[in-house]
């Protein structure tokens, strides 16, 4: 990742293979994955922009919004979120409702 690259939109972090480091104010952080994210976001018809991610975004801890929103190179620590299609068909039908 070069110092110019900017990472505005989460196809920004799609396109640089990058996933999403998200910080709160508790201490706790998560990794999660950038490509799963953006269709997570697109279904919902929500901006990618990253200055709006944290709206949107909740601590598993303590439920605060995150503080902090910034490329990794790590792995998402919940790589079962979203891993099958049937979950992504069961979002769709639930947002249709
Ligand atoms: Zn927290």
């Amino acid at each position: 990742m070069g110092a110019n690259t900017r990472f505005d939109r989460l196809s920004d972090f799609e396109r640089h293979k990058a996933n999403v480091r998200v910080e709160c104010i508790c201490g706790h952080r998560g990794i999660l994955d950038a490509v799963k994210l953006r269709r997570w976001f697109f279904c919902h018809r929500w901006s990618d922009a990253v200055e709006v991610l944290g709206a949107h975004l909740r601590c598993s801890v303590c439920l605060g919004r995150p503080v902090r929103v910034r490329p990794t190179v790590e792995r998402p620590d919940r790589p079962e979120w979203m891993m099958h299609e049937h979950d992504w068909k069961r979002l769709i039908q639930r947002l249709r409702n």
